[in-house]
């Protein structure tokens, strides 16, 4: 609303990049039914990389921390590849980085997403982790929940709805992969009821975000439960002037 742009972190470069590789791969194995060689996704990843780098603004535009680009690079290029050798393989794709316009009732406009990767059996949601995650964060569930939500309208979709499965992709020393083949946790089997609140809980956000708009504008700062409360706010670029922050130094 203020125009105010937040610069891009490593692990969001990080992120798209592997995004982009593997969706190269199942792209074209939805009729080919066979996987590119390890060193095309890996070349892939360097490729994704570079180009979001560029849509950031260049090297200099992008929050890289304390991390070389260089390095995030090839610890990025190694984890796509882990992930090539231990996942790939089993995953039959019908469908790869599908767009979605759903509605639910009550709300003024759609929901505009992209499902990662769908199988005959289930939707798979790709998350590039800082650290190994058996079981999904809480705020992966309204996401996962609405997926499940639009894929079931699709007119081919049998069954109608399908279990949505985590692909953990770890940024930690060593590469590490995790999916529901060992983490039961990382499954989210389809539920009409958990729907429905779902639904109701995009409806009463929508109508908090309309009430804060006409009460407070853009140009007052809305209530957040920030300090004490915000697990993004350990990642929000726009802390150092976040009004919610000033003067404190645990920063
Ligand atoms: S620091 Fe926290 S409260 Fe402030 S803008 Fe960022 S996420 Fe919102």
């Amino acid at each position: 609303m203020l125009g105010e742009r937040q610069r891009p972190g490593g692990a969001l470069i990080w992120g798209s990049a592997d995004d982009y590789a593997h969706t190269l791969n199942f792209g074209q194995k939805i009729a080919s039914g066979v996987d590119l060689p390890e060193s095309d996704v890996t070349l892939a990843f360097a490729e994704g990389f570079d180009q979001e780098v560029e849509r950031g603004g260049g090297p200099d535009e992008i929050d890289w921390g304390d991390d070389k680009p260089g390095l995030l690079k090839d610890r990025g290029a190694r984890l796509a590849a882990v992930y090539h050798q231990q996942v790939s393989p089993s995953v039959q794709p019908v469908a790869v980085q599908e767009e979605f316009s759903y509605q639910v009732a009550g709300l003024p406009v759609p929901i505009i997403g992209r499902i990662d990767l769908e199988t005959a059996s289930a939707l798979v949601e790709w998350k590039v982790t800082a650290r190994v995650e058996r079981q999904p964060k809480q705020h992966w569930r309204t996401q996962a929940r609405l997926y499940q939500a639009a894929a079931a309208e699709k007119p081919r979709a049998l069954p109608a709805a399908k279990p949505l499965e985590w692909h953990v992709k770890a940024r930690t020393k060593t590469p590490t992969v995790v999916t529901a083949a060992t983490e039961l946790g990382l499954l989210l089997m389809p539920s009409p009821a958990a729907v429905e609140a779902t639904h109701e809980r995009v409806r009463k956000l929508v109508t908090t975000l309309l009430h804060l708009i006409r009460t407070f504008g853009p140009d007052e700062p809305w209530p957040t439960h920030a300090p004490d409360y915000g697990w993004a706010c350990n990642w929000c670029g726009y802390r150092p002037s976040c009004p919610w922050w000033a003067g404190e130094e645990n920063w």
